[in-house]
């Protein structure tokens, strides 16, 4: 399975080989349990200010700007784009919200999905749309010595939000490694569709509660239930991205 979705991603991004030095990671849904209390957050805020939606809807929406989120549910509603008062006021209430929820929980299985990728000398990235301030003290006081600030991409370095490639094409300048050397790790469809637009070999787990196909319909090039599942393969995995290139080296010889 491995090997047949490393050449269909050799062949869809015109690449001659998957070559992992940096992994890049999402961080809700991927290194935090906490799209959980964004959904319920985002659902709440919106049924209080008359927007039409569903807390599922909040996962299709993940990685998008907070501003783009308010602005998607103002058109579905009302048809018409949000005021900049509306979308600072909203966006408030909802991370006030949020921030009242959420437990802070490590997504379970990252801690061994970091320590693999250590273990194997792959640089250790994040690439989010969040815009919390305190982002980087609380990644590194649950994953000690894995994440470096000056190496991390946020809401506060990009112009677009996934699903535009721009975030992680920022994570592979500074991981400083090129598309076929990295390895995307996401939850979301529309951070599936950045790091597949981004060139890069991206990695789904399906920690919400998405049809599995949302996320392969966005592109993803594998697919994994669950990052605990990721860490268990990790090994496989490896080993089949190393054949795959000696294979390969053969057959050019
Ligand atoms: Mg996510």
């Amino acid at each position: 399975m491995v090997q047949q979705a490393i050449s269909q991603y050799l062949q869809k991004q015109q690449q001659t080989i998957l070559s992992p030095k940096a992994i890049l990671f999402d961080m809700d849904g991927v290194l935090y349990d906490s799209m959980r209390f964004h959904a319920r957050a985002w659902y709440e805020t919106a049924t209080r200010h008359q927007l039409v939606s569903t807390p599922e809807l909040f996962y299709l929406y993940e990685g998008r700007t907070g501003e783009s989120t308010i602005n998607e549910l103002y058109q579905k509603t009302f048809h018409r784009d949000a005021t900049e008062e509306e979308k600072k006021s909203i966006y408030k209430e909802k991370a006030a919200l949020f921030n009242q929820y959420n437990d802070g929980k490590a997504m379970q299985g990252a801690t061994e999905v970091l320590k693999a990728a250590k273990a194997y000398d792959l640089q250790t990235i994040v690439v989010t749309g969040s815009g919390q301030h305190s982002l980087i003290n609380k990644l590194q006081h649950t994953y000690p010595g894995y994440f470096k600030q000056e190496k991390m991409v946020t809401a506060f370095g990009v112009k677009f939000g996934k699903p535009h490639p721009e975030p992680y094409l920022m994570g592979l300048e500074k991981a400083g490694v090129q598309a076929h050397e990295a390895l995307v790790i996401e939850n979301a469809p529309m951070g599936v569709q950045a790091g597949v637009a981004a060139g890069i070999f991206t990695i789904a787990v399906n920690t919400g509660p998405l049809d599995d196909r949302v996320l392969l319909e966005a592109g993803a090039d594998l697919l994994y239930p669950s990052m605990t599942a990721l860490a268990e393969d990790w090994d496989n995995l490896i080993s089949e991205i190393k054949n795959f290139k000696q294979i390969r080296h053969e057959l050019h010889k």
